[in-house]
Protein backbone atom coordinates (compact mmCIF):
# COMPACT_ATOMS: atom_id res chain seq x y z
CA UNK A 1 0.00 0.00 0.00
CA UNK A 2 1.40 3.56 -1.07
CA UNK A 3 0.23 5.51 2.21
CA UNK A 4 1.81 8.71 1.17
CA UNK A 5 -0.49 8.72 -1.96
CA UNK A 6 -3.29 9.46 0.82
CA UNK A 7 -1.13 12.07 2.28
CA UNK A 8 0.04 13.91 -0.67
CA UNK A 9 -3.71 13.81 -1.86
CA UNK A 10 -4.86 15.68 0.89
CA UNK A 11 -2.50 18.11 0.74
CA UNK A 12 -3.38 18.27 -3.03
CA UNK A 13 -6.69 19.34 -2.09
CA UNK A 14 -6.36 21.74 0.59
CA UNK A 15 -4.05 23.58 -1.99
CA UNK A 16 -6.09 23.17 -5.21
CA UNK A 17 -9.39 25.03 -2.66
CA UNK A 18 -6.49 27.50 -1.55
CA UNK A 19 -6.32 26.80 1.82
CA UNK A 20 -3.17 25.33 2.48
CA UNK A 21 -1.36 27.06 5.21
CA UNK A 22 1.92 28.83 4.68
CA UNK A 23 3.37 29.44 8.46
CA UNK A 24 4.95 33.28 8.79
CA UNK A 25 8.13 33.22 11.24
CA UNK A 26 7.82 35.86 13.17
CA UNK A 27 10.68 36.92 16.01
CA UNK A 28 8.78 39.38 18.04
CA UNK A 29 10.90 41.59 20.13
CA UNK A 30 10.44 42.49 23.59
CA UNK A 31 11.86 45.90 23.39
CA UNK A 32 10.10 46.72 20.21
CA UNK A 33 6.41 45.25 20.11
CA UNK A 34 4.74 45.27 18.15
CA UNK A 35 7.47 45.27 15.95
CA UNK A 36 9.06 42.36 14.97
CA UNK A 37 11.85 40.59 12.34
CA UNK A 38 10.38 38.35 9.93
CA UNK A 39 12.19 35.54 8.57
CA UNK A 40 10.95 35.17 4.96
CA UNK A 41 12.43 34.32 1.40
CA UNK A 42 14.30 37.42 1.23
CA UNK A 43 15.69 37.68 4.42
CA UNK A 44 15.26 38.83 7.69
CA UNK A 45 12.63 41.76 7.60
CA UNK A 46 11.23 44.32 10.35
CA UNK A 47 7.69 44.15 10.07
CA UNK A 48 4.60 45.35 12.51
CA UNK A 49 2.48 42.39 13.73
CA UNK A 50 -1.28 43.62 13.28
CA UNK A 51 -2.54 39.70 14.48
CA UNK A 52 -1.43 39.37 17.38
CA UNK A 53 -3.85 37.51 20.51
CA UNK A 54 -1.71 38.68 22.77
CA UNK A 55 -4.00 41.37 22.68
CA UNK A 56 -2.58 43.64 25.86
CA UNK A 57 1.28 42.69 25.07
CA UNK A 58 1.06 41.04 28.62
CA UNK A 59 3.25 38.30 26.62
CA UNK A 60 6.17 40.93 26.56
CA UNK A 61 5.41 42.83 29.71
CA UNK A 62 8.18 43.04 32.57
CA UNK A 63 6.24 41.99 35.29
CA UNK A 64 5.40 38.58 33.00
CA UNK A 65 9.17 38.08 31.84
CA UNK A 66 10.40 38.80 35.64
CA UNK A 67 7.98 36.19 37.38
CA UNK A 68 8.64 33.26 34.61
CA UNK A 69 12.69 33.91 34.53
CA UNK A 70 12.55 34.38 38.56
CA UNK A 71 10.29 30.97 38.78
CA UNK A 72 12.41 28.98 36.38
CA UNK A 73 15.81 30.17 38.38
CA UNK A 74 14.16 29.43 41.59
CA UNK A 75 11.85 26.05 40.45
CA UNK A 76 13.41 24.88 37.05
CA UNK A 77 11.01 24.65 33.72
CA UNK A 78 9.11 21.55 34.10
CA UNK A 79 6.09 20.47 35.60
CA UNK A 80 7.52 16.86 36.06
CA UNK A 81 4.16 14.76 36.02
CA UNK A 82 0.62 15.34 35.95
CA UNK A 83 -1.04 16.91 38.62
CA UNK A 84 -1.84 13.51 40.29
CA UNK A 85 1.93 12.45 40.28
CA UNK A 86 4.51 15.31 40.95
CA UNK A 87 2.81 18.30 39.17
CA UNK A 88 0.63 19.90 41.48
CA UNK A 89 2.92 23.08 42.36
CA UNK A 90 2.94 25.64 44.45
CA UNK A 91 2.71 28.46 41.63
CA UNK A 92 0.05 26.28 39.56
CA UNK A 93 -2.28 26.20 43.61
CA UNK A 94 -1.78 29.98 43.49
CA UNK A 95 -2.45 30.61 40.20
CA UNK A 96 -5.86 29.09 40.71
CA UNK A 97 -7.00 31.00 43.57
CA UNK A 98 -5.39 34.05 41.50
CA UNK A 99 -8.85 32.81 39.33
CA UNK A 100 -11.25 31.66 41.47
CA UNK A 101 -10.87 35.43 42.85
CA UNK A 102 -10.95 36.92 39.18
CA UNK A 103 -14.04 34.69 38.98
CA UNK A 104 -15.78 35.56 42.46
CA UNK A 105 -16.08 31.70 41.70
CA UNK A 106 -15.42 29.13 44.64
CA UNK A 107 -12.80 27.09 42.89
CA UNK A 108 -10.35 27.71 39.76
CA UNK A 109 -8.52 24.73 37.40
CA UNK A 110 -6.10 25.23 35.22
CA UNK A 111 -5.75 22.67 31.86
CA UNK A 112 -2.69 22.94 29.82
CA UNK A 113 -4.75 24.80 26.86
CA UNK A 114 -7.86 26.67 26.43
CA UNK A 115 -8.71 24.31 23.88
CA UNK A 116 -8.07 21.45 25.98
CA UNK A 117 -10.25 23.02 28.88
CA UNK A 118 -12.97 23.33 26.74
CA UNK A 119 -13.02 19.54 25.04
CA UNK A 120 -12.25 18.08 28.39
CA UNK A 121 -14.29 20.51 30.36
CA UNK A 122 -17.32 19.94 28.73
CA UNK A 123 -17.47 16.41 27.82
CA UNK A 124 -16.54 15.38 31.59
CA UNK A 125 -19.33 18.39 33.08
CA UNK A 126 -21.95 16.35 30.44
CA UNK A 127 -20.83 13.06 31.23
CA UNK A 128 -21.46 13.45 34.95
CA UNK A 129 -25.10 14.51 33.81
CA UNK A 130 -28.35 12.10 33.50
CA UNK A 131 -28.94 12.22 29.46
CA UNK A 132 -28.17 15.90 29.21
CA UNK A 133 -28.75 18.05 26.40
CA UNK A 134 -25.79 20.30 25.11
CA UNK A 135 -27.34 23.50 23.59
CA UNK A 136 -24.85 25.10 21.71
CA UNK A 137 -24.24 28.53 19.69
CA UNK A 138 -23.62 27.89 16.03
CA UNK A 139 -20.72 30.20 16.27
CA UNK A 140 -18.87 28.32 19.07
CA UNK A 141 -14.96 27.74 18.47
CA UNK A 142 -14.11 23.90 17.25
CA UNK A 143 -12.91 23.03 21.43
CA UNK A 144 -16.25 23.50 22.15
CA UNK A 145 -17.61 21.66 19.38
CA UNK A 146 -15.35 18.64 19.97
CA UNK A 147 -16.11 18.59 23.62
CA UNK A 148 -19.76 18.44 22.81
CA UNK A 149 -18.86 15.63 20.55
CA UNK A 150 -16.36 13.62 22.74
CA UNK A 151 -19.63 13.66 25.63
CA UNK A 152 -21.58 11.49 23.15
CA UNK A 153 -24.60 13.42 24.54
CA UNK A 154 -27.75 14.52 22.63
CA UNK A 155 -26.66 17.98 20.99
CA UNK A 156 -28.85 20.83 19.74
CA UNK A 157 -27.62 24.21 18.20
CA UNK A 158 -29.77 27.34 18.56
CA UNK A 159 -28.85 30.36 16.12
CA UNK A 160 -25.82 32.77 16.83
CA UNK A 161 -27.15 35.01 19.61
CA UNK A 162 -30.64 34.40 18.61
CA UNK A 163 -32.15 34.02 22.49
CA UNK A 164 -35.82 33.25 20.89
CA UNK A 165 -34.28 30.21 18.80
CA UNK A 166 -32.86 29.19 22.70
CA UNK A 167 -35.93 29.43 24.26
CA UNK A 168 -37.35 27.26 21.75
CA UNK A 169 -34.90 24.85 22.19
CA UNK A 170 -35.07 24.99 26.55
CA UNK A 171 -39.11 24.75 26.07
CA UNK A 172 -38.93 21.36 23.53
CA UNK A 173 -36.81 19.97 26.27
CA UNK A 174 -38.62 20.07 29.63
CA UNK A 175 -38.07 21.23 32.65
CA UNK A 176 -36.56 17.94 33.90
CA UNK A 177 -34.39 16.95 31.75
CA UNK A 178 -30.59 18.25 32.19
CA UNK A 179 -29.19 20.71 30.22
CA UNK A 180 -26.20 22.78 29.37
CA UNK A 181 -26.34 26.06 27.38
CA UNK A 182 -22.39 26.40 25.88
CA UNK A 183 -21.45 29.69 24.37
CA UNK A 184 -19.06 32.31 23.92
CA UNK A 185 -18.93 36.11 24.94
CA UNK A 186 -16.87 38.00 22.66
CA UNK A 187 -17.20 35.97 19.61
CA UNK A 188 -13.39 36.17 17.57
CA UNK A 189 -14.23 36.50 14.21
CA UNK A 190 -16.60 39.28 13.64
CA UNK A 191 -15.82 40.80 17.47
CA UNK A 192 -19.90 40.62 18.40
CA UNK A 193 -20.97 39.76 21.97
CA UNK A 194 -23.43 37.49 23.30
CA UNK A 195 -26.51 38.73 25.48
CA UNK A 196 -25.43 36.95 28.96
CA UNK A 197 -27.90 38.36 31.20
CA UNK A 198 -30.96 37.43 28.54
CA UNK A 199 -29.32 33.69 28.53
CA UNK A 200 -28.90 33.73 32.02
CA UNK A 201 -32.71 34.58 32.63
CA UNK A 202 -33.46 31.79 29.95
CA UNK A 203 -31.50 29.56 31.88
CA UNK A 204 -33.24 30.28 35.32
CA UNK A 205 -36.36 29.60 34.14
CA UNK A 206 -35.62 26.22 32.32
CA UNK A 207 -33.20 25.29 34.77
CA UNK A 208 -30.29 24.56 32.65
CA UNK A 209 -26.90 25.32 33.28
CA UNK A 210 -24.67 27.62 31.61
CA UNK A 211 -21.31 27.53 30.49
CA UNK A 212 -19.55 30.61 29.05
CA UNK A 213 -16.06 30.82 27.23
CA UNK A 214 -14.46 34.03 27.87
CA UNK A 215 -11.27 33.30 25.78
CA UNK A 216 -11.05 36.53 23.99
CA UNK A 217 -12.44 38.36 26.63
CA UNK A 218 -9.86 37.97 29.78
CA UNK A 219 -7.71 40.55 30.53
CA UNK A 220 -9.75 43.04 28.06
CA UNK A 221 -13.11 43.88 29.99
CA UNK A 222 -14.47 44.25 33.26
CA UNK A 223 -13.05 46.54 36.21
CA UNK A 224 -10.75 43.92 37.00
CA UNK A 225 -10.20 41.97 33.47
CA UNK A 226 -12.35 39.09 34.60
CA UNK A 227 -13.89 39.78 31.02
CA UNK A 228 -16.98 40.36 29.17
CA UNK A 229 -19.45 38.86 31.91
CA UNK A 230 -17.88 41.09 34.47
CA UNK A 231 -18.48 44.21 32.40
CA UNK A 232 -21.71 43.60 32.61
CA UNK A 233 -22.35 42.67 35.94
CA UNK A 234 -23.51 38.89 35.23
CA UNK A 235 -20.33 36.86 36.17
CA UNK A 236 -21.99 35.90 39.39
CA UNK A 237 -24.71 34.20 37.19
CA UNK A 238 -22.53 32.04 35.02
CA UNK A 239 -22.22 28.38 36.84
CA UNK A 240 -18.62 27.87 34.47
CA UNK A 241 -16.49 29.75 32.97
CA UNK A 242 -13.77 28.84 30.75
CA UNK A 243 -11.25 31.00 29.34
CA UNK A 244 -7.37 31.27 28.97
CA UNK A 245 -4.09 32.22 29.67
CA UNK A 246 -2.72 32.69 26.35
CA UNK A 247 -4.48 35.72 24.74
CA UNK A 248 -4.97 38.75 27.07
CA UNK A 249 -2.86 36.94 30.18
CA UNK A 250 -0.20 36.84 27.01
CA UNK A 251 0.91 33.22 28.27
CA UNK A 252 0.43 29.46 27.93
CA UNK A 253 -2.79 27.64 29.47
CA UNK A 254 -6.61 27.55 30.15
CA UNK A 255 -8.94 27.32 33.23
CA UNK A 256 -12.20 26.71 34.04
CA UNK A 257 -13.78 28.70 37.05
CA UNK A 258 -17.18 27.78 39.15
CA UNK A 259 -18.62 25.97 41.98
CA UNK A 260 -15.94 23.89 44.32
CA UNK A 261 -18.58 20.29 43.71
CA UNK A 262 -18.28 21.11 39.58
CA UNK A 263 -14.64 22.18 39.41
CA UNK A 264 -13.59 19.22 41.72
CA UNK A 265 -15.73 16.51 39.57
CA UNK A 266 -13.89 17.85 36.50
CA UNK A 267 -10.54 17.51 38.56
CA UNK A 268 -11.25 13.87 39.01
CA UNK A 269 -13.22 12.77 36.29
CA UNK A 270 -11.62 14.93 33.01
CA UNK A 271 -8.59 13.02 30.93
CA UNK A 272 -7.36 16.18 29.73
CA UNK A 273 -6.84 16.86 32.75
CA UNK A 274 -5.66 13.37 34.76
CA UNK A 275 -3.41 11.73 31.45
CA UNK A 276 -1.24 15.23 30.87
CA UNK A 277 1.70 16.53 32.21
CA UNK A 278 1.03 20.08 34.44
CA UNK A 279 1.34 23.43 33.32
CA UNK A 280 5.45 24.72 33.78
CA UNK A 281 5.24 26.56 36.94
CA UNK A 282 7.41 29.82 35.09
CA UNK A 283 4.51 29.58 32.85
CA UNK A 284 1.75 29.28 35.58
CA UNK A 285 3.93 32.11 37.46
CA UNK A 286 3.84 34.60 34.14
CA UNK A 287 0.11 33.73 34.39
CA UNK A 288 -0.35 34.94 37.81
CA UNK A 289 1.61 37.93 37.56
CA UNK A 290 -0.50 39.01 34.55
CA UNK A 291 -3.85 38.30 35.96
CA UNK A 292 -2.91 39.94 39.24
CA UNK A 293 -1.77 43.13 37.38
CA UNK A 294 -4.50 43.17 35.10
CA UNK A 295 -6.89 43.43 38.72
CA UNK A 296 -5.53 46.19 39.39
CA UNK A 297 -4.46 48.46 36.94
CA UNK A 298 -6.64 49.64 33.91
CA UNK A 299 -4.00 51.71 32.13
CA UNK A 300 -3.29 48.80 29.15
CA UNK A 301 -7.19 48.21 28.54
CA UNK A 302 -7.73 51.73 28.52
CA UNK A 303 -4.64 52.82 25.99
CA UNK A 304 -5.50 49.23 24.03
CA UNK A 305 -9.55 50.54 23.56
CA UNK A 306 -8.53 53.95 22.44
CA UNK A 307 -6.10 52.36 19.96
CA UNK A 308 -8.73 50.20 18.96
CA UNK A 309 -11.25 52.99 18.33
CA UNK A 310 -8.55 55.28 16.11
CA UNK A 311 -7.86 52.10 14.24
CA UNK A 312 -11.80 51.62 13.43
CA UNK A 313 -11.96 55.42 12.76
CA UNK A 314 -9.20 55.44 10.71
CA UNK A 315 -9.60 52.41 8.32
CA UNK A 316 -13.32 53.31 8.08
CA UNK A 317 -12.51 56.93 6.69
CA UNK A 318 -10.20 56.09 4.37
CA UNK A 319 -13.32 53.38 2.85
CA UNK A 320 -11.96 50.47 3.81
CA UNK A 321 -14.58 47.58 4.51
CA UNK A 322 -14.35 47.63 8.50
CA UNK A 323 -16.96 45.55 10.08
CA UNK A 324 -18.77 47.37 12.80
CA UNK A 325 -18.32 45.67 16.56
CA UNK A 326 -18.16 46.87 19.91
CA UNK A 327 -15.07 44.97 20.73
CA UNK A 328 -11.17 45.11 20.15
CA UNK A 329 -11.61 43.40 16.67
CA UNK A 330 -11.26 44.90 13.61
CA UNK A 331 -12.51 42.00 10.73
CA UNK A 332 -11.59 44.27 7.41
CA UNK A 333 -13.87 42.08 4.91
CA UNK A 334 -12.61 40.56 1.44
CA UNK A 335 -15.00 38.09 0.31
CA UNK A 336 -12.37 36.07 -1.38
CA UNK A 337 -10.16 33.36 -0.23
CA UNK A 338 -7.60 33.90 -3.12
CA UNK A 339 -7.84 37.56 -2.33
CA UNK A 340 -7.21 37.72 1.31
CA UNK A 341 -4.79 35.89 0.93
CA UNK A 342 -3.16 38.13 -1.81
CA UNK A 343 -3.94 41.17 0.35
CA UNK A 344 -1.94 39.58 3.54
CA UNK A 345 0.99 38.85 1.09
CA UNK A 346 1.11 42.26 -0.60
CA UNK A 347 0.94 43.97 2.82
CA UNK A 348 3.79 41.83 4.52
CA UNK A 349 6.25 41.89 1.19
CA UNK A 350 5.70 45.76 0.13
CA UNK A 351 4.59 47.39 3.26
CA UNK A 352 6.10 45.50 6.38
CA UNK A 353 2.02 45.28 7.81
CA UNK A 354 2.12 41.45 9.46
CA UNK A 355 -1.65 40.03 9.27
CA UNK A 356 -2.80 36.72 8.45
CA UNK A 357 -5.92 36.26 6.41
CA UNK A 358 -8.87 34.74 7.66
CA UNK A 359 -10.79 31.57 5.61
CA UNK A 360 -12.73 28.93 5.63
CA UNK A 361 -14.03 27.26 7.62
CA UNK A 362 -12.55 29.35 10.24
CA UNK A 363 -15.13 31.97 9.02
CA UNK A 364 -18.08 31.02 6.54
CA UNK A 365 -17.10 31.61 2.53
CA UNK A 366 -17.86 34.46 0.79
CA UNK A 367 -17.00 36.27 4.34
CA UNK A 368 -13.23 35.76 4.31
CA UNK A 369 -11.09 38.70 5.48
CA UNK A 370 -8.13 40.53 7.47
CA UNK A 371 -8.64 40.24 11.45
CA UNK A 372 -6.61 43.03 12.96
CA UNK A 373 -5.90 43.35 16.25
CA UNK A 374 -4.76 46.46 17.70
CA UNK A 375 -2.42 46.34 21.28
CA UNK A 376 -1.91 49.50 23.52
CA UNK A 377 1.50 49.50 21.84
CA UNK A 378 0.23 50.31 18.44
CA UNK A 379 0.90 53.77 17.92
CA UNK A 380 -1.24 56.55 15.59
CA UNK A 381 1.95 56.53 13.57
CA UNK A 382 1.55 52.70 13.28
CA UNK A 383 -1.97 53.03 12.45
CA UNK A 384 -1.22 55.43 9.83
CA UNK A 385 1.15 53.55 8.26
CA UNK A 386 -1.68 50.37 8.62
CA UNK A 387 -4.15 52.45 6.96
CA UNK A 388 -2.19 53.50 3.77
CA UNK A 389 -0.60 50.33 3.57
CA UNK A 390 -4.45 48.75 3.33
CA UNK A 391 -5.56 51.42 0.95
CA UNK A 392 -2.63 50.46 -1.15
CA UNK A 393 -2.98 47.03 -1.17
CA UNK A 394 -6.71 47.41 -2.32
CA UNK A 395 -6.50 49.54 -4.79
CA UNK A 396 -3.30 47.46 -6.20
CA UNK A 397 -5.59 43.90 -6.26
CA UNK A 398 -9.20 46.29 -7.63
CA UNK A 399 -11.20 45.86 -4.54
CA UNK A 400 -13.57 48.21 -3.58
CA UNK A 401 -13.30 51.02 -1.34
CA UNK A 402 -15.72 53.69 -0.04
CA UNK A 403 -15.51 57.39 -0.47
CA UNK A 404 -12.50 58.81 2.04
CA UNK A 405 -14.01 60.47 4.67
CA UNK A 406 -12.07 63.17 6.89
CA UNK A 407 -11.33 60.94 9.73
N1 LIG B 1 -12.07 29.22 22.76
C1 LIG B 1 -12.08 30.11 21.77
C2 LIG B 1 -13.32 30.89 21.53
C3 LIG B 1 -10.94 30.30 20.97
O1 LIG B 1 -10.95 31.19 19.98
C4 LIG B 1 -9.77 29.55 21.25
C5 LIG B 1 -8.48 29.67 20.45
N2 LIG B 1 -8.23 30.76 19.77
C6 LIG B 1 -9.80 28.63 22.29
C7 LIG B 1 -10.96 28.49 23.02
C8 LIG B 1 -8.59 27.83 22.63
O2 LIG B 1 -7.76 28.55 23.47
P1 LIG B 1 -6.18 28.26 23.53
O3 LIG B 1 -5.59 29.04 22.40
O4 LIG B 1 -5.77 28.70 24.88
O5 LIG B 1 -6.02 26.78 23.33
Amino acid sequence: MNYEHYFENALAALKNERRYRVFVTIEHDVTRFPRATWHGPQGAREVTVWCTNDYLGMGRHKVTIEAMAECARTLGVGAGGTRNIAGTSKPIVDLETSLADLHGKEAALVFTSGYVSNETGISTLAKLLPEPLLISDEMNHNSMIEGVRRSGGEKRIFRHNDVAHLEEVLKAAGPDRAKIIIFESVYSMDGDVSPIHAICDLAERYNAMTYLDEVHAVGLYGPRGAGYAEEVGAMHRLDVIEATLAKGFGGLGGYLAGKESVIDAIRSHAPGFIFTTALPPPVAAAARAAIEHLKVSGAERAQQRAQVAKTKARLAAAGLPVMPNNTHIVPVMVGDAQLAKAASDMLIERHGVYVQPINYPTVPRGTERLRITPTPYHSDALIDELTEALVATWRDLGLALGERQAA
